[in-house]
């Protein structure tokens, strides 16, 4: 029998933090886990069943997506902390993709050889666009709004569905060249606005400070 996650209950759901798509990869890949992820923040895709296996597969996407991510922001170097060490996170993807990203590369460079990046940046973000496009088909709607200020137009993508909204979240955090830290408590990756911080959510900070009390 396939495995199946369950959208409980109707309504309300939380408010999806701006690191959910970090949180998702982060997920463990099990039912269970997964199951407690759709509790909170429904299916990936509204349905009422989903298999299992399609969330592990999206989980893989996210992961892989994330690692192209920052594989390319890294070609400028090494990272000094340990905690920003993303790409760390991904051993297996390393030698997984390292063909095919010189091989996205060099087609890329025939295409776009004034663009000045090296064929593994251009090889990763060619497959970066490959996977969130493939991801995004029938995923993303579009709202036109009128600014009546500059009486311009212009169109802002949305998606209803969770998995959607989380591949949003990943293409606005490319484009706005988020800078990750892994949170000291639960190791998910947060965006670094504020240089001390260290923690992903308030709840990861309160558990941190209370571990740290039980020790003493
Ligand atoms: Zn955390």
């Amino acid at each position: 029998m396939a495995e199946i996650i369950y959208l409980e209950g109707s309504g309300k759901r939380a408010e999806l933090p701006e690191n959910l798509f970090l949180r998702f990869m982060c997920l463990e890949p099990t039912r269970k886990s997964f199951q407690g992820f759709a509790n909170l923040y429904g299916t990936l895709d509204c349905g009422v069943e989903e298999p299992v296996s399609a969330w592990q597969s999206e989980r893989e996407a996210f992961r892989k997506a994330v690692f192209l991510w920052q594989f390319i922001e890294g070609t400028t170097g090494i990272p000094a902390r340990e905690d920003e060490d993303i790409l760390g996170m991904f051993p297996d993807l390393f030698d997984a993709l390292e063909d095919e990203v010189v091989d996205a590369g060099v087609l890329a460079l025939e295409l776009f050889p004034k663009a000045g990046w090296t064929v593994e940046a251009l090889g990763a973000h060619s497959m970066l666009h490959g996977i969130v496009s493939d991801r995004l088909r029938d995923r993303m709607e579009a709202n036109l709004v009128s600014d009546f200020d500059r009486l311009s137009l212009r169109a802002e993508p949305f998606s209803v569905c969770t998995a959607g909204k989380m591949w949003l979240q990943l293409t606005n955090a490319v484009n706005e060249k988020w800078k990750l830290r892994k949170c000291h408590w639960c190791r998910t990756p947060f965006r670094l606005k504020d240089p001390r911080a260290m923690y992903c959510s308030p709840s990861c900070k309160t558990s941190a400070i209370r571990a740290r009390r039980a020790k003493k």
